[in-house]
């Protein structure tokens, strides 16, 4: 039963009521009377738990973390609210909020890619599927860049590869350690092969970090799947996921067509990835702000008690103002 037709029928059944309910100054109230607030309005206050089905009020779990009470289960963070958690209340600068998608193949599918991009970045109030800049973490400063999954799937166009090859440059330049949030479902299939090079440019971009000896930890939250998994997210130096988070390339149901065999219950979940050796640790959202910070501090080489603002100022103009 979907969420308009739950609140329908708890209507009706208090409509069906034969005494009037009593209000709080002892005087009964005609429920026909009532301010009418329409289903989709009580729609918009409630969720139902993709974990346990139980119906969540919206408010209350967006004061948990977006973590149901019930069953633990991490709902999806908008990029903003992910930053928000894990860096320090006002510290986050964004870098290259200039840089814009254009559609260089003129895609059009169900409705054209220019009008899909103007209705994810209304939804989303972001000009692309990724933040990226620098904040501190419990005083710890570092390179932070957070994927947006409710632009297009949070799939990675040229302007996500672009934005985080540049954070990568920045942070190889300040040697700053590196934090990348991924939550996609893979390359943007409107961009054809330009999405796909995104894949060698950043996994490039990481190599010279790499090589730099700087930290990057990444962070694969529900969902990881396609070029993102197998670029930038799965290079980090310290791979951690979410619980129950789904990380693979191709979704469960192709791969079980394609080698006609069932797969496990538990196949591609963070816990299933723990057990293989494919990531490092499985961090609980409510612990992780505090779990990096620990690891930065335990890398840290050679902290010189800059913050992020004086970093901010370093960056060259051409960092800031550069469109594609
Ligand atoms: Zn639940």
């Amino acid at each position: 039963m979907g969420l308009k037709d739950f609140f329908k029928n708890r209507r009706l059944k208090k409509v069906k009521l034969k005494k009037p309910p009593i209000s709080y100054n002892g005087q009964g109230h005609d429920l026909k009377q009532a301010p009418k607030i329409s289903d989709d309005e009580l729609c918009a206050l409630w969720v139902k738990c993709q974990g346990c089905n139980e119906l969540l009020y919206l408010s209350t779990l967006k004061k948990n973390n977006s973590i149901c009470k019930h069953c633990d289960f991490h709902h999806r963070l908008s990029a903003e609210e992910r930053i928000e958690l894990i860096t320090d209340y006002g510290t986050f600068l964004s870098i290259n909020d200039n840089i814009i998608p254009d559609d260089p193949l003129k895609f059009t599918d169900v409705k054209p890619y220019k009008k899909r991009l103007e209705d994810a970045q209304k939804t989303t109030k972001t000009k692309e599927a990724i933040v990226t800049g620098i904040g501190n973490i419990n005083g710890y400063i570092a390179g932070v860049a957070s994927m947006e999954f409710q632009f297009i799937g949070g799939s990675m166009g040229s302007v996500v590869g672009e934005k985080l090859t540049r954070l990568v440059e920045v942070a190889i330049k300040k040697r700053l350690p590196l934090i990348i949030v991924s939550s996609s479902g893979g390359a943007r299939m409107h961009e054809g092969i330009l999405s796909l090079m995104q894949m060698a440019k950043t996994s490039s971009a990481l190599k010279d970090f790499h090589e730099a000896n700087l930290l990057y930890i990444s962070i694969l939250t529900e969902p990881t799947f396609g070029g993102v998994t197998a670029s930038f997210a799965m290079l980090g130096d310290i791979i951690i996921a979410e619980p129950r988070a789904r990380i693979g390339f191709a979704g469960r149901r192709v791969i079980e067509e394609t080698i006609r065999q069932k797969l496990p219950k538990e196949f591609q979940t963070a816990e299933y990835l723990l057990e293989n050796g494919q990531i490092d640790m499985i961090v609980h959202r409510n612990g992780l702000k505090n779990t990096l910070s620990d690891l930065l501090r335990l890398h840290l080489t050679n902290h010189n008690n800059a913050t992020s603002k004086d970093v901010f100022k370093q960056i060259s103009k051409e960092h800031l103002l550069i469109k594609i």
